[in-house]
């Protein structure tokens, strides 16, 4: 069976990775090597794009190479995406690689806030997928992702407050086509402390964010990383009725990652490939 495409991969030109500057140099042109090595047609490279200095971080939250980002107040500061210089590293390997179909995309981060300054970032018209996800939440001492709001929080509170913000999200921006990761907040879980993570306790607030994100016309990404069965069951219930498949790789050793168990599952809950590896898959029957 043919993959499809990958919709949701980072490389050197996202900020978390170190920047074009970093030892993560390389990384685009070396995903599209294992791409073609892997069989894999499509891939969409989805920067992120976060207006710097907007989330609070302690240092335990970000990894090696990220702890310079941290400034005295103990926000994350970082380049913006160099778009231009994004958009021509795409077309460039576009050249070198005609077997492969690359497609330029952002991962829009709070897509509902501060979209002046987005848009003197990049004009998000000249990509190819706008991804909306939301990474960060304000639960009354300023915007801080998950991770961190769980240590200052009651976790289920911080769970809670995540999946309710998800409709203001949708209603906030119609830039994005796609809802990303809406297990986001499931991956900071704080299992040591917390538990293992229950998503029925979480269930009515995950179906309410589903049906937003349906009701809004959006597709949901299914995010490779964790394969969690209720998320498509879930959204096929809500009404959804799209999907994509993306692996959040910002390393080529992950492109991909899990797409033949995903696949699998997503056929199981009536979800169909379309015509090309780039086209939603969308739901046949009713669940
Ligand atoms: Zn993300
Ligand atoms: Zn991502």
């Amino acid at each position: 069976m043919t993959l499809p495409a990958d919709s949701h991969v980072h490389s050197e030109w996202s900020w978390d990775t170190g920047g074009p500057h970093s030892p993560a140099a390389g990384r685009m042109r070396a995903t599209c090597e294992q791409a073609v090595r892997i069989g894999l047609p499509a891939v969409y490279f989805t920067e992120h794009l976060d207006v710097p200095g907007t989330w609070r971080a302690e240092p335990q939250d970000l990894m090696p190479h990220q702890q310079s980002m941290l400034d005295e107040a103990g926000r994350v500061e970082f380049a913006p995406l160099d778009a231009v210089g994004y958009l021509t590293a795409v077309d460039r390997l576009r050249h070198e690689f005609p077997e492969l179909r690359i497609h330029t995309g952002v991962e829009l981060g709070q897509p509902h806030l501060r979209q002046e300054r987005v848009a003197q970032i990049i004009d998000l018209g000249v990509v190819d997928r706008v991804l909306g996800s939301l990474h960060t939440l304000d639960l009354g001492g300023g915007p801080a992702e998950p991770g961190t709001l769980c240590r200052e929080h009651d976790p289920a509170d911080v769970m809670t407050a995540y999946l309710d913000q998800v409709p203001a999200v949708v209603r906030g921006s119609d830039a994005f086509q796609v809802f990303a990761h809406i297990d986001y907040a499931v991956r900071l879980w704080p299992v040591a402390t917390a538990g293992p993570f229950d998503p029925r306790a979480f269930e009515d607030g995950f179906r309410a964010a589903l049906r937003s994100i349906a009701d809004g016309g959006r597709a949901l990404e299914m995010n490779t990383r964790r394969l969690w069965p209720w998320i498509p069951q879930w959204w096929a219930q809500s009404g959804g009725q799209a999907v994509t498949f993306g692996s959040d790789a910002h390393t080529p050793d992950g492109l991909a990652a899990h797409f033949p168990e995903a696949t699998a599952m997503l056929e199981h809950f009536g979800f169909r490939p379309g015509r090309t590896p780039e086209e939603f898959w969308t739901r046949t029957r009713a669940l």
